[in-house]
C-alpha cells in the first residue's frame, strides 16, 4: 500500500496524513467543506459526496480508504466501497452512525449501556420519558457531536430536538474514561491507556493518563474495548468512551476512528494513535501501545487560541495547532500535550 485514501479533511484527517508521511505513505484526502489538513496531505479533493465523477478519480488514485468523519453519506460509501477497500468497514460506520443501533449492537453483544428509548417524533416524547424518567438526555440518533443535537430532560416540560432521537436515562457517573483501541487485518489488538476525560459544555476539555481509576476498572474498559472490535471486525482505530459508576461501565458511544482523547499518545507512546490508525489500514503490523509518561491533553478551544504565546515558552509541552482560520466559540483550535515531572 502506497496511498491512502481519508475521507475527512479535519485536523484528524491532517494528524493522519503526518503520521502516515512519516512511514514513507501519502494521504489523499476528499473534503466537501474547508479542510485544515490540506496543507499537510499530498493530494486534497474539494467536492460533495454527492459528485460521483470526483469520488471515482479519488478512489482511482488510492489503495484502501479510510475515514476521520463517519456521517459519510451511505451513497458515497456504497460507490467508493465497490472500488476499493473501506477500513474500518462498513458495519463499524454503520453501528456508529446511529445512536439507536449503536445502543442495540453494544446491548446484544453484552455490554451495559445507559436505559434507552427510540423516540423517532415529538409525539413519542411523553412515552419515551415514562419509560425511562428523569432526568434524562434526548440525542439526535444522527449527526451530533460536541454535545450538540442533545436536550437535557428535568423537571419541566421537554423540549423536541427537531428529528428522530433516542432518549437516554442519565447516568450518574463517577468518572468518564475512555480506551483507544487498534485491531489489524489479521485480528491482533492492541490499547492504548484509558484516559480520564473532563467535559466543559458537552465538549472535551482535557484527558489526562493514568486515569486514576483501580486496575480492574482499567481492565474491564479494555476487555470492553476489545469486545467491540472483535465483534465488528474492526480494523483501524477505535474510541470508547465509558461512564464509571459504582455498578460498574457503562458504554457511552463510540468512534469508527481516531478519538479526541487520544491525541495524549503523541506525548506518551512511542507510536500514537495515528501512526497506529495509519499501520492498520496499510496492513502493517501493529506498535504496542505502551505509555512511557504521564500526560494531560488539553484541547484549545475558540479564545484559547490567545494562549500559544505562553504554551510556546511552558516546559515539557507539545503544542499542536491545526491551521485553521477564525476562532470561533467552541471550535477546536488545536491541542496541548503537556508531560508531568
Ligand atoms: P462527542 O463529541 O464525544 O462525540 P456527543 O455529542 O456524541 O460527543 P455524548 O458523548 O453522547 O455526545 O455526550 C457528551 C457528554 O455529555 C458526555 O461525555 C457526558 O459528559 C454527557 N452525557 C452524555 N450522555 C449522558 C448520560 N446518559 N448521562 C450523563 N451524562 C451524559
Ligand atoms: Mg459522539
Ligand atoms: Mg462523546
Amino acid at each position: 500500500i502506497r496511498t491512502i485514501g481519508i475521507l475527512g479533511g479535519g485536523q484528524l484527517g491532517r494528524m493522519l496524513s503526518a503520521a502516515a508521511s512519516r512511514l514513507g505513505l501519502r494521504c489523499h484526502i476528499y473534503e466537501p467543506g474547508a479542510a485544515p489538513a490540506g496543507d499537510v496531505a499530498w493530494r486534497l479533493t474539494t467536492a460533495p459526496y454527492e459528485d460521483e465523477a470526483a469520488l471515482r478519480a479519488f478512489a482511482d488514485s488510492v489503495d484502501v480508504i479510510t475515514y476521520e468523519f463517519e456521517n459519510v453519506p451511505t451513497s458515497a460509501l456504497d460507490l467508493l466501497e465497490s472500488l476499493r477497500p473501506i477500513r474500518p468497514g462498513r458495519r463499524a460506520l454503520a453501528v456508529s452512525q446511529d445512536r439507536l443501533t449503536e445502543k442495540t449492537f453494544l446491548t446484544e453483544i453484552g455490554l451495559t449501556v445507559a436505559p434507552f428509548a427510540d423516540v423517532p417524533d415529538q409525539g413519542d416524547l411523553d412515552a419515551a420519558i415514562a419509560q425511562i424518567g428523569r432526568p434524562s438526555i434526548l440525542k439526535t440518533r444522527r449527526m451530533g457531536y460536541d454535545g450538540k443535537g442533545q436536550v437535557r430532560i428535568g423537571d419541566g416540560p421537554a423540549d423536541w430536538t427537531g428529528a428522530p432521537s433516542v432518549l437516554e436515562g442519565f447516568v450518574d457517573f463517577t468518572a468518564e474514561i475512555s480506551v483507544i483501541i487498534a485491531r489489524g487485518a489479521d485480528g491482533q489488538v492492541a490499547a492504548f491507556d484509558p484516559g480520564l476525560n473532563v467535559h466543559e459544555g458537552g465538549i472535551l476539555r482535557t484527558t489526562s493518563v493514568p486515569c486514576g481509576q483501580p486496575g480492574r476498572v482499567t481492565t474491564d474498559a479494555v476487555l470492553i474495548a476489545a469486545r467491540i472490535a472483535n465483534a465488528l471486525d474492526y480494523v483501524g482505530v477505535m474510541g470508547v468512551e465509558l461512564f464509571v459508576t459504582p455498578q460498574g461501565l457503562i458504554v457511552n458511544e463510540i468512534a469508527p476512528r481516531v478519538h479526541n482523547s487520544g491525541h495524549w499518545t503523541q506525548a506518551g507512546c512511542a507510536v500514537d494513535q495515528f501512526e497506529q490508525h495509519i499501520r492498520a489500514v496499510a496492513g502493517l503490523p501493529l506498535g504496542d501501545g505502551k505509555r512511557h509518561a504521564d500526560v494531560v491533553m488539553e484541547n484549545l478551544i475558540g479564545d484559547d487560541i490567545a494562549r500559544v504565546p505562553a504554551l510556546l515558552a511552558q516546559p515539557r509541552t507539545q503544542l499542536h495547532l491545526y491551521g485553521k482560520g477564525e476562532a470561533r466559540p467552541g471550535r477546536k483550535m488545536g491541542h496541548v500535550n503537556v508531560i508531568a515531572g
